[in-house]
Order: C-alpha cells, then sequence, then structure tokens
C-alpha cells in the first residue's frame, strides 16, 4: 500500500537505521513515514538538494539525566531523564512525557518523530519533542510521585520555556504529574510561566477540554472518517483498547455520538460489557481510586466479563480504537477485526497498529485513522492553552470544544485532500504523512541550513 522501490528512498533509510542501531521503534517510526514520501520527494528535487530528510530525522537536541529520588521508606532510587527536542522550525519543541518503565532512548526517539508531524498537520504553531522517564509510578504513593517529580524537573528546568520547550503529559504522566512538575519549576525560575507545561489545572492556567482532548478528538477524527463514507457513529459497536486518560474520553465521546463501546482493557487483561461501558464507574476505579479493570468487571456485576487469554481485538466491532500503547495491534489482530466486519480504525494511541496491521485493514478497505492524524486533538488543544496562557485568557469548555472540533475536520480534510493530490484516494496514511511533511519541509526550506 506504500510508494516502496524509490532507491533513494531506501538508500537513506538504511543510513538511518545504521545511524541510530538498535533503536526498533524509531526504526519503525521513519520507516512508516519514508515510505509514503517518494512521490514528494519527486515532485521537489530542492527538498532533495537541502538534505531535508536526513535533517529532519536527526533530533536538534537530546537531554539524558539522571533523577535520583527517595521513596517513603528512606531508599534511594536513580531513573534515567530524557527530553529529546526533535524539531523547531514551526515553533517551540511541543510533546508530552512518558514516565513507564519502558521508556528508553529508541522510544521517546520514535514519539518525538511522530510528534514533528503529528503537530505540523494541526496547522498550529508548534514544533516537535517527547520525554519522560524509565520510571514506575505503578504502586508509588503520591509523595514519592511529587519527590520523584520535583527531582525529574530539578534538571529539566533549564531546558524548557514557554518559547522553547513546552512539555505536557502522556502514558503516566497526567493532571498530578503535571502539578508536581510546574510547583517546581516556577519554584526554581521564580517566574510564574504558565505557558512552559500544558495540562495544566483548569484553576491555575490549564485549559477546558484539555484533560478530553484527545480522547474527543480520536472519536471526533473516526465520525469525520464514517461522514465521508456516508456513516455515523450512531448505534455502531466500538472497541477501545486502554483505560487510561486517552481511552476514558474516547468511550464518552463515543457514547455520546450514540455508539455503544462495550470493551476497555488494561495490561492485564481486557473487560468486555455488551451493555456499553459504565463510564462514571470506569472513571471512579481509574481516576480517583487509580484502580484495574479486573475490580471494573467484578463491581459492574451483569454479564460484564473480565478476560485474560487472547486480546481485545478478539471482541467483534463495527469501530476499533486503540488507545492504549505501540504495537498492540497486530496484523494478526487486524485480520480478526476484517474478519469480524470491522469498518473503522482510528489510533488514540500513537503508533499501535503494527506495519502489518496497517497492511491488512487497508488491504480490506477499512477506514484508517493514523495515530499522526486522529490522536492529534491532544497537542492542538494544549496548543490552544498556550494561546490563553500568552493573552491571558481562559476560554469556555464549549468555544474551546469548537475550536478542537474544528482543528480535527481540518486535520482530516487535509489528509484526504492530500491523500487525493498524490493519486491514494482515502489512504489517510499517505494523507497525513505528507501533509505534516510538506508543512516542514517548506518551513525548513524558507529558514536556511540550520
Ligand atoms: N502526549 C500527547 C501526544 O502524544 C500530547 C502532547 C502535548 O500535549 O504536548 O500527542
Amino acid at each position: 500500500s506504500t510508494f516502496q522501490g524509490d532507491e533513494r528512498i531506501e538508500a537513506l533509510h538504511a543510513q538511518i537505521l545504521e545511524r541510530n542501531p538498535g533503536e526498533r521503534e524509531f526504526h519503525q517510526a521513519v520507516g512508516e513515514v519514508l515510505e509514503t514520501l517518494a512521490p514528494v520527494l519527486r515532485q521537489r528535487p530542492e527538498f532533495v538538494e537541502a538534505r531535508l530528510i536526513e535533517r529532519i530525522c536527526e533530533p536538534e537536541r537530546q537531554i539524558i539525566f539522571r533523577v535520583p529520588w527517595t521513596d517513603d521508606a528512606g531508599d534511594i532510587h536513580v531513573n534515567r531523564g530524557f527530553r529529546v527536542e526533535f524539531n523547531s522550525a514551526l515553533g517551540p519543541y511541543k510533546g508530552g512525557l512518558r514516565f513507564h518503565p519502558t521508556v528508553n532512548l529508541g522510544i521517546v526517539k520514535f514519539l518525538g518523530f511522530e510528534q514533528i508531524f503529528k503537530n505540523a498537520l494541526t496547522g498550529l504553531s508548534i514544533g516537535g519533542g517527547k520525554g519522560g522517564s524509565d520510571f514506575d509510578p505503578k504502586g508509588r504513593s503520591d509523595a514519592e510521585v511529587m519527590r520523584f517529580c520535583q527531582s525529574f524537573m530539578t534538571e529539566l528546568y533549564r531546558h524548557l520555556g514557554e518559547h522553547t520547550d513546552v512539555p505536557a503529559g502522556d502514558i503516566g504522566v497526567g493532571g498530578r504529574e503535571i502539578g508536581y512538575l510546574f510547583g517546581q519549576y516556577r519554584r526554581i525560575t521564580n517566574r510564574y510561566e504558565a505557558g512552559v507545561l500544558t495540562g495544566k489545572g483548569t484553576a491555575w492556567g490549564g485549559s477546558q477540554v484539555r484533560t478530553e482532548a484527545t480522547g474527543y478528538g480520536v472519536v471526533l477524527f473516526t465520525a469525520e472518517m464514517l461522514r465521508a463514507r456516508g456513516r455515523s457513529l450512531e448505534g455502531l459497536r466500538v472497541a477501545v483498547s486502554g483505560s487510561g486518560n486517552v481511552a476514558l474520553y474516547a468511550i464518552e465521546k463515543a457514547q455520546q455520538l450514540g455508539a455503544t463501546v462495550v470493551t476497555c482493557s488494561d495490561s492485564g487483561g481486557y473487560v468486555v460489557d455488551e451493555k456499553g461501558i459504565d463510564l462514571d464507574l470506569l472513571k471512579q476505579i481509574k481516576e480517583i481510586e487509580r484502580g484495574r479493570v479486573a475490580d471494573y468487571a467484578e463491581r459492574r456485576g451483569g454479564d460484564a466479563r473480565y478476560v485474560t487469554t487472547g486480546g481485545v481485538w478478539d471482541v467483534p466491532c463495527d469501530v476499533a480504537l486503540p488507545c492504549a500503547t505501540q504495537n498492540e495491534l497486530t496484523g494478526e489482530d487486524a485480520a480478526t477485526l476484517v474478519r469480524n466486519g470491522v469498518i473503522a480504525v482510528a489510533e488514540g494511541a500513537n503508533m499501535p497498529t503494527t506495519p502489518e496491521g496497517v497492511r491488512v485493514l487497508q488491504e480490506a478497505g477499512v477506514a484508517f485513522g493514523p495515530g499522526k492524524a486522529a490522536n492529534a486533538g491532544g497537542v492542538a488543544t494544549s496548543a490552544l492553552e498556550m494561546q490563553q496562557n500568552a493573552a491571558r485568557e481562559s476560554w469556555s469548555f464549549s468555544r474551546t470544544e469548537t475550536r478542537l472540533a474544528e482543528v480535527m475536520r481540518d486535520i482530516h480534510d487535509a489528509c484526504v485532500q492530500t491523500a487525493e493530490r498524490y493519486g491514494r484516494p482515502g489512504d489517510y496514511v499517505v494523507g497525513a504523512n505528507i501533509a505534516g511533511f510538506e508543512r516542514v519541509a517548506e518551513a525548513m526550506l524558507a529558514q536556511g541550513v540550520i
């Protein structure tokens, strides 16, 4: 389903893999973008001459640092912190922080690389970056998380600034963590620089809708893909994976638009709830008690089941929304979904579908919305938060949600139009990659060799 076979692109790809040994997810993310760019490079030789691919694949700056902290028992731990400042051609580096034991440089680079194109697609003035730590927040007290965040920011603050680098949340980093990080930044710098972090509480500089934005955006994007095929979400059966911030608000918006969401999951297993997920109960367990989806099945009763064999994609559905983590939907899962009649898949997580999974879905004619487009609502609303901070304004929920819906519609339409322009109608992967790349490439070309 790609433009593979272009020799120049393949040589560049090989060169980038060799330069970044062992970074599996980064290789995957680069490969998925490069294999769609051949027609752009054929049309724009000046992009090749300016070595834009080589430059875009090399982060502007990579920061790796020690994060020491003391647990509640008085034992000292040492974690590793990362911030990859990937590209600032369109604005300050922008992208989340991930706290998860699997975090390493290759993961942060894959996420930062995706973020460049995603952020470009929003049409707003934000560059691309990502950061995080291999810290595992699971089972840690509030006090431990606070001390970790303070130590993390004690090093990171020198690299940040509202015009320089603006982190936000990702897996393992939500409103609580952003609060602790902002507090430490403010204390160290003696500046109330609201625009240095996004995802802040609405009482102290945060934006309405930021919490909901990624999940809402995924569903709004899905609704646009369905609309383009003369359909809607009303009455459809939706399978969601994950039970974090993205999954919860994808479930909420899908329900608002008349769909029945029958699944959610975490690393231990998944829930099937044929009557539709009880979102109040799930929020209580996940957001307030910081519990597991197994508790949901138990407390929900009725025929809600908790399943630990197979995977969530075994559950028949019309729409699948992978909202957990990278590579959670494989070629085999995609084949199962197709066999069960899926019509649309949109990525709430970053790169949750393997390349084989994407191929299987697209060849079967399933509407496939890649994360760069489908989950861009989160970072787009972060840009709206920065805009409000800069103007010392705070917008209402409905004004902000209206802006989010406009941005998601514009991204959808840009993908459709770009895919059409390059002779790949309906291919949102090609549309998203090329539309995002073109905007970054034009800015880099105009700004010279930097
Ligand atoms: N972590 C989110 C993403 O993957 C949001 C980043 C942000 O708001 O800066 O896009």
